[in-house]
């Protein structure tokens, strides 16, 4: 059965996921702090995109730039023109909405009224700030909206001092800022949100292809990291949806409580970007092709993902409950690399003898893996935290590992056990991790 959107909430704040951003003061709507496991959680996403992105390809490099880049950036990029949503306000209740997502543009979702609605007007995302101590029209700089444009103005400094060659991309991990008219349905859409996006430059005629392979090799991405295909839709945009310098568009959606929602786009963004900055900075961004003695702009195909949302789709897809005798199990059925906890070592009384054991024994597995050490409350609570929090392997040191050496390692999914003597213990998880 689906998991219900509170369910999912509830067990984020409980478990230390996910806190709302300035509790303490009362919270700031749609920000979020990821608590200890939440972290892990999120970087283990952004580690298996990078790790599948950069590090097992050779045509693919990295670059980190920065959130403030020069105005012309989103000049040329066209965000300061079109990067807009269109408002509507109630003139009943006063709330405020993207016309383009209401069910019904007739109708206020909050009061009900019919016909109350402002005309829309077009409301830039963009933050906008001042660089340095005057605040004035000369120094407006903006909060990058996307993480995209950072790579196509590095484009020319990447290709020389990595002496690429096409086809070959450039992936970017990191923040994005949208001042979102309706951030909403906790951390799926926030005013602050990371981003994993890559532009893959090739040739013009190349393009299709290769904006079908990154279609492929997306959509293995999530599968083999375990989210389930049903819960999975790759839609294609069409004509009138598409973006203004998008040749083509595949949006990844996947179902949430609340329906099918978009993970990442897809898109052949052809060569608008670089043409652009080109035409803007006055520098030459062509490529040269010796082979074929040419020179040309080229095509970039863009898988652009949010990690944070991502994040909270693996979430969703792991949340399990399981019948075990006449009790509900709760599990989170994460894939191990994703999980943010590998291990938990837990010695089932609270005797010295036995935290000794157990405390050495955790103390060399946190070499390989992130280990929890637990010894507080009954060993049966203890394993149903583990499994809410989705640690495929708990380790227990018992008052038999005193006299045999060994100690009994449980599986989280199938819940078997085995007697492990503890100097095997490390490579018999090593195998399975
Ligand atoms: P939406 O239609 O949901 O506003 P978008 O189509 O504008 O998203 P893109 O510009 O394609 O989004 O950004 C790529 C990815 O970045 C999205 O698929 C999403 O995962 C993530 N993303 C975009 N906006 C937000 C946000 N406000 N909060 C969290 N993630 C976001």
């Amino acid at each position: 059965m689906p998991v219900d959107f509170d369910t999912i909430v509830n067990l984020s704040k409980k478990r230390g996921f996910v806190f709302q951003s300035s509790e303490i003061y009362g919270g700031l709507r749609s920000a979020y702090d990821y608590g200890p496991l939440g972290v892990e959680l999120l970087r283990n996403v952004k580690e298996q995109w990078w790790h599948s992105m950069v590090r097992m390809r050779d045509d693919v490099v990295g670059l980190d730039s920065a959130v403030i880049q020069a105005p012309q950036v989103w000049e040329a990029s066209g965000h300061l023109a079109s990067f807009t949503d269109p408002l509507v306000e109630c003139t009943n209740c006063n709330n405020r909405y993207r016309e383009d997502k209401l069910d019904n543009v007739d109708q206020c979702p909050s009061c009900g009224k019919w016909g109350m609605f402002t005309e829309a007007k077009h409301f830039n995302l963009m933050f906008k700030t001042h660089m340095g101590p005057i605040e004035s029209s000369d120094n407006v700089v903006y909060l990058r909206p996307e993480t995209a444009q950072g790579i196509f103005i590095n484009f020319e400094n990447v290709r020389r001092t990595a002496r690429l060659k096409l086809p070959f991309g450039i992936a970017q991990i990191g923040k994005s800022f949208r001042n979102e008219i309706t951030p909403g349905q906790f951390v799926f859409r926030t005013r602050e949100f990371e981003q994993m996006e890559m532009e893959f430059f090739c040739r013009p005629e190349e393009a299709e292809e290769w904006f079908r392979y990154w279609i492929e090799e997306r959509r293995n991405w999530y599968i083999d990291l375990g989210m389930k295909p049903e819960n999975l839709q790759f839609r294609e945009h069409e004509q009138d949806e598409l973006s203004h310098y998008s040749a083509g568009t595949f949006d990844v959606d996947y179902k949430f409580p609340w329906g099918f929602d978009e993970l990442e786009g897809i898109a052949n963004r052809t060569d608008f970007d670089l043409k652009a900055h080109m035409e803007k900075s006055g520098k030459d961004l062509t490529y040269f092709d010796q082979e074929a003695n040419e020179r040309f702009v080229p095509y970039v195909i863009e898988p652009a993902a949010g990690a944070t949302r991502t994040t909270f789709a693996f979430l969703i897809d792991a949340y399990t409950e399981e019948a075990v005798g006449d009790e509900t199990r709760i599990v989170l059925k994460l894939d191990s690399r994703l999980s943010p906890i590998k291990v938990g070592v837990l010695p089932l009384s609270k005797k010295p003898n036995l935290i000794e054991v157990s405390s050495k024994l955790a103390d060399d597995l946190r070499r390989a893996f992130p280990v929890e050490h637990d010894v507080t409350q009954s060993i049966g609570r203890r394993y149903r935290r583990q499994d809410e929090i989705g640690t495929p392997y708990c380790v227990t040191v018992d008052f038999d590992t005193l006299d045999d050496q060994a100690v009994t390692i449980r599986d989280r999914d199938t819940m078997a056990q085995d007697r492990v003597s503890i100097d095997k213990v490390k490579a018999y998880l090593a195998e399975r991790l």
